[in-house]
């Protein structure tokens, strides 16, 4: 399924197997919990329904905006979808009734759009507590009148508590603290519980509960700066691949790319790739970051530009025009170009430019 048929050599794939494999590697970590894919963001860049179909087996889909959510409905989809920032006016709220999606209540006006409901089919609702990232999320005050009215409300049928973690993925931070905090004010209530995203639910099993979940595991990444995805055994879910459009033979103090930020100590030869920032290639990845041309590994040089970018060919002597660039995907982890660039993979999945040609295999 190729999205359209540029002829320009780059191209996007997406590994529904892998997909389904990261899958398997959540619930073995997490056998007692049911998982909520998160597929925010246009599912991290990968395409909302072509991981939505990939991840079919999903015990539910978490995203934000109900355009998507009434997008996986139409495409016949009946899991629970829960809107993770919840809805913005009475409005969504009246959708969600009318094509039971779950909403997270993470702030009182949201409690009273639910008052102003005069349809009386129930909702599957998710209550938020704040436990120290200070984001979304109500007080522990709040929380308890919060789930008084939930209780009483004539138009809510199930209540999940949940909460999210600041440092699940920070070691030495934890979430020792926050986990307390949410058992404190939470265990006396007989509602189902979700608070594990990837971190948690890899790391700590004491935050499974009933519901973990899981994003960035899912696209086959790891969640922690010190731990290679191998090491966890996921499997990339994107792949970015282009070619060499170009061939420079640099002599010694020849520059490439704008501002001459790379400059040439010797004779070498430079490959030019048809891939730049316009194609969520992040522009500040410095010279050095890894590419693989033919399978080989290789460095980026000099500064990225909207559609190209420079590779060090100086060791690679068979690497020709059309020689096949990874940028990142199966032979380069997507978290060592994110560690280069001073980013996450998340952002670069994210970035991944409507232009780029997706291919779903
Ligand atoms: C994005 C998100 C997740 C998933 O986080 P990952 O780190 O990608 O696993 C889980 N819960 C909430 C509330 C989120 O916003």
């Amino acid at each position: 399924m190729i999205k359209n048929s540029y002829a320009r050599p780059i191209l996007a794939t997406i590994f529904s197997q892998h997909l389904q494999h990261n899958l398997q590697i959540a619930r073995q970590a997490a056998p007692h919990a049911k998982v909520m894919a998160v597929i925010k963001a246009d599912a991290y860049g990968h395409g909302l329904l072509n991981v939505a179909h990939a991840l079919r087996d999903a015990d539910a889909y978490a995203l934000l905006n109900i355009e998507d959510a009434l997008e996986l409905r139409a495409a016949g989809f009946t899991q629970a979808i829960i809107l993770l920032e919840g809805v913005f006016n009475l409005a969504e709220l009246q959708l969600c009734q009318a094509v039971k999606l779950s909403p997270v209540f993470h702030q009182p006006q949201q409690l009273e759009w639910l008052d102003a409901l005069t349809d009386p089919q129930p909702l599957s609702v998710l209550l938020k507590l704040n436990s120290g990232m200070n984001r979304l999320g109500f007080s522990a005050e709040g929380f308890q009148s919060a789930i008084a009215r939930l209780e009483h409300s004539a138009h809510v049928a199930e209540i999940t508590l949940m909460t999210h973690f600041a440092c699940a993925d920070e070691i030495s931070q934890g979430i020792s603290q926050a986990l307390a905090y949410f058992t404190q004010h939470t265990a006396h209530l007989p509602h189902p519980k979700s608070l594990a995203n990837s971190a948690a639910l890899l790391r700590y099993p004491e935050s499974h509960a009933d519901w973990v979940r899981a994003g960035i595991m899912l696209y086959g990444s790891s969640p922690f700066a010190e731990i290679p995805a191998t090491e966890l055994g996921l499997l990339p879910s994107m792949q970015l691949n282009s070619a060499i459009i170009s061939i420079q033979n640099l002599q010694a103090g020849d520059c490439v790319g704008y501002a001459a930020s790379f400059c040439a100590s010797h004779a070498m030869r430079v490959g030019i790739v048809a891939c730049g920032y316009a194609d969520g290639y992040p522009r500040h990845a410095p010279t050095g970051t890894p590419v693989m041309v033919d399978g080989i590994e290789t460095r980026l040089l000099g500064r990225v530009s909207m559609d190209m970018l420079c590779v060090d060919l100086s060791h690679l002597p068979e690497a020709r025009l059309g020689s096949t660039v990874e940028l990142w995907g199966t032979s380069l982890p997507i978290d060592r170009v994110a560690k280069a660039a001073g980013t996450i993979s998340y952002e670069l999945m994210c970035a991944l430019a409507p232009r780029v040609p997706v291919q779903v295999i």
